[in-house]
């Protein structure tokens, strides 16, 4: 059977877009249904060294100076995604038909492999490893953004099989796309409209009340604020600030690097801790490529880490609404200790 190419289609009613990408469903999967946890074969692994072939060849890698493209001696290392759910090599043009829109599914759908160590998590890596995987997602952000094709970034991170992630080698996916997600539109108009009420960057004045609450800080330093949102969906989530107005990821300054490693590696142990090492997903909140080159004063991105400890099913799906278990003030309070 013939596999189709990639799309993108959305009912304009609804107005979510969603990706066809046939061949995602030909990906190699490594955990077995009833495990709770990965099986780690180095062995089958396409992200360990010297299984460079194994994958496309890489875009970008941060390696030893005597060390060569696509061989072993790199600390993070940066290739296309074997199945993307993006594609290049069309063009998307927007086409509508009543209340349908549509377009080829064009794009960027990068991996980065963040530490050569196929059993290391963020919590066991050195702070200057953590460090190079983010000056990494900085320079991938900044290189996508240069794309006049790419209108919206979205970079994840997938830990453990119940967040989605199908290798357990630890990695961060970059996705750049020709739309922009509705969710995004939205929260984007409403930033505007708050800062054109009140003159200021809501973000930075909801940073400025988290810290002088304190009730749901998590942690923060100079640079950075860690606090579980007052309407969090999830148990145990956390929402992650720069302090400084600052539109995008890639935007952040080399000394804050360090500083935004020692944080994230700060709520994850603490997650580790109090949620007995849950699978979870780290996803980056940011307006569209145009909003932050344009008029970017209520543009400020974060970072959400979720916790998967409970399941998203039919009330949810039904609603858009979440059943939250845990008030974020008793979490952070937990995360704390
Ligand atoms: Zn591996
Ligand atoms: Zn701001």
């Amino acid at each position: 059977m013939k596999i189709q190419e990639r799309e993108l289609r959305r009912d304009r009613l609804d107005g979510r877009w969603v990706i066809f990408a046939p061949e995602r469903g030909r990906r190699p999967y490594e955990f077995h249904p009833a495990d709770r946890v990965a099986p780690s074969s180095v062995g089958a692994c396409p992200f360990c060294p010297g299984h460079e072939g194994r994958t496309p060849p890489e875009i970008f890698a941060l390696r030893a100076g005597h060390s060569r493209a696509d061989g072993p001696g790199w600390r993070v290392r940066v290739v296309p995604n074997k199945f993307g759910a993006l594609g290049a090599g069309r063009t998307f043009r927007r086409r509508t038909s009543g209340l349908i829109e549509f377009g080829a599914g064009t794009g960027v759908h990068e991996v980065i492999i963040d530490t050569p160590e196929h059993r290391r998590e963020w919590p066991d890596l050195p702070i200057t490893q953590v460090r190079d995987v983010l000056a990494v997602w900085r320079s991938r952000l900044a290189a996508l953004e240069t794309d006049a094709a790419v209108r919206f970034i979205q970079l994840f991170k997938n830990k453990g099989r119940e967040a989605g992630a199908s290798l357990s080698h630890a990695h961060t996916q970059v996705i750049g796309m020709p739309v922009v997600p509705a969710d995004v539109a939205r929260e984007t108009a409403r930033a505007g409209q708050e800062r054109r009420k009140t003159g200021a960057c809501p973000y930075c004045r909801w940073i400025a009340s988290e810290k002088a609450l304190g009730k749901r800080l998590v942690a923060f330093d100079s640079h950075f604020i860690a606090f579980a949102p007052f309407a969090s969906r999830f148990p145990y989530e956390t929402r992650l600030f720069p302090t400084r107005h600052s539109a995008a990821f890639s935007g952040t300054r080399d000394e804050e690097l360090a500083s935004l490693a020692k944080i994230i590696r700060t709520v994850l142990a603490a997650l580790r801790r109090v949620a007995c090492d849950p699978p979870y997903n780290i996803v980056l909140r940011q307006a569209s490529v145009a909003v932050r080159k344009g008029d970017a004063r209520s543009a400020h991105w974060s970072l959400e880490i979720l916790p998967i400890l409970t399941h998203i099913a039919g009330f949810e799906l039904g609603t858009g609404m979440y059943i939250n278990h845990v008030f974020p003030e008793q979490a952070a309070e937990d995360l704390r200790k």
